[in-house]
């Protein structure tokens, strides 16, 4: 049948569905094909097969193109769609083949491009002669296809990426999905993951654990309640530790399988658990830092709480250990440390806990013990440190500083005792370094008392209030006077006599003790002056106190001093103590050597109360030893103080120095000091400190005596001062 395309069809007009364009159709079968059309929820059409023409088109058809009501009419209909599909359908149809067509295509739209339908064709009506053509438009679909197979590449590269090891098992336990990294955690042969078989898997994870049968029997626990949550720590026979969390895979509300993700915690374990150990402990030494000494201190008050019992804790303060680094360099500074650390942990007992609190301070937690206890350790604390050290080749003595403070005398809080315990250590710096101080709970009336004394003595310097005794030294072997001991004597006018031993802390204390002792040391070089011009050369020793030989200018103070005086540098001896030559034992070498050189005498004070080694002392150009006084009291019926003085004397002949015993009160003590050997002595027995004018009389006796024909040894009758004794040798 031809087309009779016309402008103007009086048969039909413009209805709301399909339109007709004047083909000669009968407008019954318009009607009809607009009525299907209509009734069609996609876009379709209706064309001619012989003429290839639109004949009806409904409003989802013509708004798909772009057209207004009735825009599709006779348009090609293989023009709508072009593919090589639809050109090869209408070549067949030509042919003859009628065959429907049903597939995905694309149409190309005015409009937004290509867009992806599901077309049908189908052979209708009119004998053959005409095709319906549908489409159902896929492009929604394919977007959310799209966008789910995006979704899915994704989480299956989130999946690979993460560092868990992830498996999916369906309700009965074969594998629908795993990442790499579970294979690669598990060390999982490929064949047996390929198999599919979940329970094979768990076996293998199940051998690879130490408990393997607690492994099943969780295993068993989750088969028996698909719904059950449940997280569980793994330990691997590797050593490894992995944490296990597993959940259901719900769809619809439906278990349809298992979830299972693994979390390697090995090196977290360990990254804890240095951590900790970092918290607490010192990383040079590896002692317990001051964190832990805390704690350590707080058990401890809980302890001697409920026993009753005490403890201590000590601050321990390397001496000028800055000196150190800076010669040796930080890294040899770090070796001291250690074996600063290992001497003094060496010397504890077993309960006692060693920390280290700060760069060149350990603290010593003493457990159960009282004052007693706590000084034996301290002590024991000072002659390890003083021990000589090498290093680098460097041998050199390093001292410690040490502060005690006593729980719960002293408080039983690590705040209270840390800050008595520094005080304590740093009154031990104070007198010098080298020694150890147990804190003092001092009165508030103490302190006030303290305030004054150093006030008055302020006032004594410069209104002229001290006055300078002289105890004479005596030679053991022939009883004459070798020298004096210049002791300082100060009578206030309301305190009255104050002992030396009384206001000479209290101004090193205050450091006023520079200015005191460089009173003492031109008052007393002035009078040895004054005797010698008059030819009556005897030696003077003077005490230097530590922070006065610490003062940059005292080498050259002295130098001035001498020389204003016009006295030989021989006729000067000053007393110092073994803390001074030991607390900063470069610094004071160099001293000594400088005094030396001046030619000045030095004599170590109160010997025997300190740590000196034998090996420095040899270093050390001092001519001579002065025993203390506490060890020549017990002579000579008590054998510990007998020995230590024989051993005493042993070594200072050895080192080629002499020896002055101090405090000599009786005629037995003087008899076995000179049958040991001594040199000389000091004491009651002899002379107390006397004025300038008593001890030169004294002094002329002397002289006297020892001219000839007076026999050697005996000591003249008593001159002047309060000791009226005739001493005879042997
Ligand atoms: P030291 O240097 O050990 O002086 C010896 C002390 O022993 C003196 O006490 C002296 O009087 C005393 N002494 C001497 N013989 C005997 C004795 O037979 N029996 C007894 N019981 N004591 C005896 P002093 O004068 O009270 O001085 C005490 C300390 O004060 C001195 O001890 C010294 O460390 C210090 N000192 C005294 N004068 C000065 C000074 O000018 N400068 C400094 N820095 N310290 C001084
Ligand atoms: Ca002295
Ligand atoms: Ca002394």
């Amino acid at each position: 049948m031809a087309l009779m395309a016309g402008a103007d069809c009086q048969q039909c007009a413009p209805s709301g569905g399909a339109a007709c364009l004047g083909l000669g159709i009968a407008p019954s079968e318009i009607a009809a094909h607009d009525a299907l059309l209509a009734a069609l929820p996609h876009p379709a059409w209706i064309a001619d097969l012989a003429g290839g023409l639109v004949l009806a088109a409904n409003r989802a058809a013509e708004g798909l193109f772009g057209h207004a009501a009735g825009g599709l009419l006779g348009q090609v209909a293989a023009g709508l769609l072009a593919s090589p599909e639809d050109m090869a359908w209408w070549a067949g149809a030509a042919a003859g083949e009628l065959l429907p067509l049903h597939s995905d295509t694309l149409v190309g739209l005015p409009h937004g491009g290509p867009r992806l339908v599901s077309r049908s064709i189908a052979v209708i009506g009119g004998g053959g002669t005409q095709i319906l053509v549908m489409l159902q438009d896929r492009s929604a679909e394919q977007r959310l296809s799209q966008e789910r197979d995006s979704l899915l590449a994704e989480l299956q590269a989130t999946l690979e990426s993460t560092a868990d090891g992830f498996l999916v098992t369906d309700a009965v336990g074969r594998i629908t999905a795993f990442n790499q990294r579970f294979a690669q955690l598990w060390s999982l042969p490929a064949d047996l993951l390929q198999t599919g078989e979940g329970s094979a898997v768990q076996g293998w994870m199940a051998s690879s654990v130490t408990d393997p049968q607690d492994y099943l029997s969780r295993l068993q626990a989750l088969r028996l309640d698909p719904t059950l949550q449940a997280s569980d720590p793994l330990t691997l026979r590797t050593g490894q530790t992995f944490e296990r969390v597993t959940r259901p895979l719900l769809a619809d509300g439906r278990v349809q399988g298992r979830v299972w993700s693994f979390r390697d915690l090995t090196s977290g374990i360990a990254a804890q658990e240095r951590i900790e150990t970092m918290a607490l402990t010192d990383a040079l030494t590896g002692l317990p830092n001051r964190r832990q000494l805390s704690d350590c201190v707080a058990q401890a008050t809980h302890g001697a709480r409920r026993s009753g019992g005490s403890f201590a804790l000590m601050l321990i303060d390397l001496d000028r250990f800055r000196h150190i680094n800076d010669s040796l360099g930080y890294d040899n500074g770090d070796r001291v440390l250690l074996d600063v650390a290992q001497r003094i942990q060496g010397c504890l007992r077993q309960d006692d806990v060693l920390a280290r609190v700060g760069g060149d301070q350990f603290a010593v937690l003493v457990g159960t013990a009282g004052a007693p206890a706590a000084e034996a350790t301290a002590r024991r604390v000072l002659a390890v440190v003083a021990k000589p050290c090498s290093v680098d080749g460097a041998t050199f003595t390093l001292t410690c500083s040490i502060g005690i403070a006593l729980a719960p005398a002293h408080g039983s809080r690590i705040d209270d005792l840390s800050r008595h315990a520094e005080a304590a250590m740093r009154a031990s710096k104070h007198a010098g370094r080298a020694c150890f101080r147990l804190h003092q709970a001092r009165a508030e009336g103490d302190r006030r008392f303290h305030m004054q004394l150093d006030h008055a003595m302020r006032q004594a310097l410069v209104s002229n209030r001290f006055r300078l005794r002289y105890q004479p030294l005596v030679d053991l072997a022939s009883g004459a006077i070798v020298g004096a001991e210049a002791l300082l004597r100060w009578r206030d006018p309301e305190l009255g006599e104050v002992p030396p031993g009384r206001f000479i802390p209290v101004a090193e204390e205050s450091g006023f003790i520079v200015a005191i002792g460089g009173w003492v040391l031109s008052q007393a070089v002035r009078q040895a002056a004054l005797w010698h011009h008059r030819g009556l050369s005897v030696p003077v020793a003077v005490n230097v106190s530590a922070l006065q030989f610490q003062q940059p200018q005292f080498v050259e103070r002295v130098a001035s001093v001498l020389a204003v005086a016009g006295l030989p540098a021989a006729l000067l001896e000053l007393e110092l103590t073994e803390s001074i030559l030991l607390h900063d034992a470069a610094d004071a070498l160099q001293r000594v050597h400088a005094l030396a050189r001046l030619g000045v005498r030095l004599a170590i004070d109160d010997f025997g109360t300190g740590y000196s080694s034998l090996a420095y002392l040899k270093r050390l150009p001092v001519g001579k030893l002065k025993i203390d006084r506490s060890f020549v009291t017990g002579l000579p019926d008590e054998g510990g103080d007998a020995g230590i003085v024989r051993a005493i004397l042993q070594m200072a002949r050895a080192l080629g120095m002499a020896v002055v015993a101090e405090g000599v009160e009786t005629e037995p003590q003087r008899a076995f000091l000179q049958a040991a050997g001594c040199d000389q002595f000091q004491g009651f027995l002899f002379a107390p400190a006397l004025d300038s004018l008593s001890f030169e009389s004294r002094l002329l006796a002397s002289r006297c005596a020892e001219r000839p024909p007076a026999a050697q040894g005996v000591m003249p009758e008593r001159a002047a001062g309060a000791a009226h004794i005739r001493l005879v040798s042997g």
